[in-house]
């Protein structure tokens, strides 16, 4: 047995034979008496193509692994144009008339050099990127293809590192796991490992080796171990995590495009909480039937100005578009207590949590609550947005963002910009207040989607930030569930929806509680949504009981 040790950078056990990964072998063409000006179109044209490629992997990346992975090739192909580092071939070709793929190698060099000397660790990790780029366009120079898996049966894919491009170009139905001598947790590599659920580890270093190509292994992308032929104790602790796991992950498979439905025909829409459109990859990955709580602060938390209707028409309409017409709850602008924003300048507060925050700044802000309607409505038209106004307490509140609702789409009708007039509208359940009103909030609007977290914090007068309070902060309390049971009647008396969006949505133990209150939908993480419908599929509505709302 041979036991190595890295840095596990992809959960996950795999099990199969070390492949040893081999590149194109390509070697280039030196030359003493180039000729400058031929080199320079010839590397125009290696540029050129580079980029149509890079064009055609980030919309495979796009499709595969989301929007975070295809952007990293949008960066490769800024890279392949990057002023300074094209300068640096061209300044190779007029003083050392060396051939275009030494001058390309060159420039390669020498700023994969200084990314590397760079304190910041992400910094060094993208000198990986720069020499992949210089390795395509040399490569196209010499009219070189990429090298692949040439394995009948799925490997473990072993490198000394691999480059983004060449992790995303290989046939992933052949790949159980990733193994590498050197990259870090920050690579593309782990990143792209991550986000397409494959087993990685890197930074094994020299005891990697092209000799153990072909062997048996087992790897654990938690604990970072490597075990080739493993001896019968270690085999048998890697094996039982490995059953553990397959068990797990064909129960969940079997799960993807199943319908959110108890045994005896109960439906439960089960949606995702993002916040950011890179989240979407996570949802479709998880099957997720629609977003059911976008958190849009994300922009304004990320920016160091308010974010224009543009850039927020952007993101919000990148979801829609990408959800295909699934339902997409967008809640407005819910900042103030635990999430500041310095360019909102808003007044030191003694207690926060019940201070100037969510709605109420929009309705004190009307410009701000404007500019951000006008996005969302102009992203209506590309998809199925809903539009949720958080921390609710008086029906005049929603009267109110119902009129700025009206006043923004006759202002889209005037300009003739597109959009859907018939976009929900709906309200956060989470005050107390809320909860007491909630037939007349009903009558204003298309859904409720109730926010555990605050309705627990206001419920129950707990501090949801402070981690001293323990059990009395407690999401079961008879008071917070028979508020839920409050709200559901009031919605379905107005022939409402009603569903949650707070952390106990994701609760397996809840779940038959849910239904028996007659819980509508559950918004919950994306990975919990596969658990959730297994548990779904099993339950009977009809025998599901109150009992947890006696004290
Ligand atoms: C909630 O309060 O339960 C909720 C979903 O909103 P947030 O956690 O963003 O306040
Ligand atoms: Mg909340």
């Amino acid at each position: 047995m041979i036991l190595m040790q890295g840095k596990g950078v992809s959960k996950g056990v795999a099990h199969g034979p070390i492949y040893f990964f081999r590149r194109a072998e390509a070697v280039s063409a030196r030359a003493q008496n180039a000729d400058p000006e031929t080199e320079k179109q010839r590397i125009a044209a290696a540029q050129e193509q580079a980029i149509a490629q890079l064009e055609q992997l980030a919309e495979k990346a796009r499709e595969e692994a989301g929007d975070e992975a295809a952007v990293l090739f949008e960066t490769h192909a800024m890279f392949v144009e990057d002023e300074d580092y094209v300068d640096c071939m061209m300044t190779a070709l007029d003083e050392r008339h060396c051939s275009a793929e030494e001058a390309v190698e060159l420039a390669g060099k020498e700023f994969a050099a200084m990314l590397a000397a760079m304190d910041d660790a992400y910094m060094q990790a993208r000198a990986a990127d720069i020499q992949d780029v210089t390795r395509r366009i040399v490569n196209n120079l010499m009219g070189v293809a990429e090298g692949g898996i040439e394995s009948d049966v799925p490997v473990i894919l072993a490198a000394d590192d691999l480059a983004p491009s060449e992790t995303l170009q290989l046939d992933k139905s052949k790949i159980l796991g990733f193994i590498t001598q050197g990259g870090s947790g920050n690579s593309h590599t782990a990143i792209l490992a991550r986000t397409m659920g494959i087993p990685a580890i890197c930074g094994l270093g020299e005891s990697l080796s092209a000799e153990m190509n072909g062997r048996d292994a087992y790897i654990d992308g938690d604990t970072g171990q490597v075990a080739i032929e493993p001896d019968e104790i270690t085999l048998g602790a890697f094996q039982a995590k490995f059953e553990t796991q397959r068990e797990m992950k064909e129960l969940m498979e079997a799960m993807k495009g199943q319908k959110d439905v108890t045994l005896d025909g109960r439906d439960m829409m089960l949606y995702c909480n993002i916040g950011s459109p890179e989240d979407v990859a996570a949802v479709q990955a998880n099957d997720g039937q629609g977003i059911g709580l976008f958190r849009s602060e994300f922009l304004y938390l990320a920016a160091s100005d308010y974010p224009s209707e543009e850039e927020q028409f952007r993101a919000y309409k990148a979801v829609a578009s990408a959800m295909g017409g699934k339902r997409v709850v967008i809640r407005t602008l819910d900042i103030g207590a635990d999430k500041q924003v310095d360019y909102f300048k808003l007044q030191k507060e003694e207690n926060p949590a019940l201070g100037v925050r969510a709605i109420r700044i929009c309705l004190n802000r009307p410009e701000v609550f404007r500019t951000q309607l006008r996005a969302l409505y102009r992203a209506s038209a590309y998809g199925k947005v809903a539009i949720m106004f958080p921390m609710i307490t008086s029906v005049w509140e929603v009267k109110e963002c119902k009129r700025a609702c009206q006043k923004v789409m006759a202002e889209l009708d005037k300009e003739g910009v597109p959009y859907r007039r018939d976009t929900e509208i709906g309200v956060m359940i989470e005050t107390p207040a809320s909860i007491f009103v909630a037939e007349e909030l009903a009558r204003e609007v298309d859904f409720f989607s109730v926010g555990t977290n605050d309705l627990t914090q206001y419920t129950l007068a707990c501090d949801r930030q402070a981690n001293d309070l323990g059990k009395f902060f407690d999401p079961h309390h008879p008071a917070v569930l028979r508020a839920l049971k409050m709200a559901a009647d009031a919605a379905h008396k107005a022939g409402i929806w009603i569903g949650i969006c707070g952390e106990l949505g994701a609760d397996l133990e809840m779940l038959e509680t849910f239904l028996a209150i007659g819980i509508d939908e559950l918004s919950v993480a994306p990975t919990a949504v596969l658990p959730l419908r297994a548990k779904i599929r099993k339950s009977i509505a009809k025998t599901c009981t109150l009992e947890r709302l006696e004290s």
